[in-house]
């Protein structure tokens, strides 16, 4: 009898380790353009510190697209959302135009909640890649209807103009009303929203850099991980940090720092979410990087980094990749952008 019990005791507490090891949500964040150089610009302006330091599981993707060295956000962002190189410019779907599902649309097909929210137009790129498929970024009308076609619980940013004044005169806005949808104008309006589906247009086209963004990244993340922790199935979601990539392509070091450090933030209250419900993987990536950013020199106690660009564009050098919670240690060495989608089902144990 013993025996029995001690057997027992070592079966439960081994499936108790394996049960940790599956997370339940998954919070996937995205630098754009966020390469090393940029976090450590970030860091050295924030007084040698970042959230980001709290991740112990490090890794390298590599980012060439399927015709070309050096992707742009759209086959980066649908390498990551959707697991496959496309070519430059794409959105959701192969090098062949066929649409291939993200990593979100198969978390909703299996019962889990979704969101996203971006400092920029939620047409744009990156957020396009896990909700549309077209066969040009640049199809941002068409890429907003597109979100009708999906189950998506909460997404917020800006783009309220591709949803509300386009060519085919439909309003997105009204028929994601029909569809249950509460649509939010600004963050105070979002804020109130405690239930249910919401659509934050909080700008008309690309929310302003900060500072005069204030902490809308951080405040949205936060309205959107309160209302997708109500489904007992578990939640993806997406973050996106827009505008480290344009800060780069003006090579202006200085707001790329100021940028970094908003991700940060926004990092910091989702690893703090993450530590308490410890059932929450979270990833930090980018979709590449931009600008050929280093720094020659710089001081430390001054927080000051002396920057040197190699291009205004991209650059193919593979981007740091960063996990924490059940099933981070998959997360390591160097990767494939296209390998997220097919770990995270796995770890999910959901259905393609
Ligand atoms: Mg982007
Ligand atoms: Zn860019």
């Amino acid at each position: 009898m013993k025996k029995i019990i001690f057997f027992l005791l070592i079966a439960l507490s081994v499936s108790a380790i394996e049960a940790q090891k599956q997370p339940k949500n998954v919070v996937f964040i995205i630098g754009d353009g966020m390469g090393l150089a940029h976090i450590y610009a970030g860091m050295v302006a924030n007084g040698n510190q970042l959230q980001m330091e709290r991740f112990k599981n490090i890794g390298f993707s590599k980012t060439y697209s399927a015709n070309n060295f050096t992707t742009d956000s759209g086959a980066g962002g649908t390498a990551l959302a959707c697991g496959i190189k496309t070519k430059n410019g794409m959105i959701g779907m192969g090098p062949d135009s066929v649409a291939v599902e993200s990593i979100l649309a198969i978390a909703d097909k299996n019962g889990l909640a979704t969101g996203m929210v971006t400092a920029c137009d939620i047409t744009h790129a990156t957020p396009a890649s896990f909700i549309a498929h077209q066969v040009s970024r640049k199809m941002t009308e068409e890429i907003a209807a597109d979100f009708l076609k999906t189950d998506i619980d909460v997404f917020i940013g800006g783009g309220r103009k591709n949803f509300e004044e386009r060519k085919d005169n439909r309003n997105i806005s009204n028929e994601l009303k029909a569809k249950g949808y509460t649509i939010a104008y600004t963050l105070e309006e979002a804020k109130s929203v405690k239930t249910g589906k919401l659509a934050g247009l909080l700008n008309d086209v690309h929310p302003a850099a900060v500072p005069e963004r204030g902490d809308m990244l951080p405040e949205a993340t936060t309205v959107a991980l309160d209302i997708l922790d109500n489904n007992k199935k578990g939640f993806f979601m997406m973050i996106e940090g827009s505008q480290i990539d344009w800060a780069a392509h003006d090579n202006n070091a200085d707001q790329i720092a100021k940028e970094v450090i908003d991700l940060d933030k926004t990092i910091g209250k989702v690893l703090d979410f993450a530590a308490k419900n410890k059932n929450t993987l979270v990833i930090v990536t980018a979709d590449h990087e931009t600008g050929g950013l280093t720094m020659p020199k710089g001081n430390i106690s001054k927080n000051e980094i002396s920057a040197s660009f190699s291009t205004k564009d991209h650059s193919g050098i593979p981007v740091p990749v960063f996990a924490f919670g059940p099933g981070a240690e998959n997360f390591t060495g160097f990767m494939e952008n296209i390998s997220f989608k097919n770990k995270l089902i796995k770890l999910l144990k959901i259905k393609n």
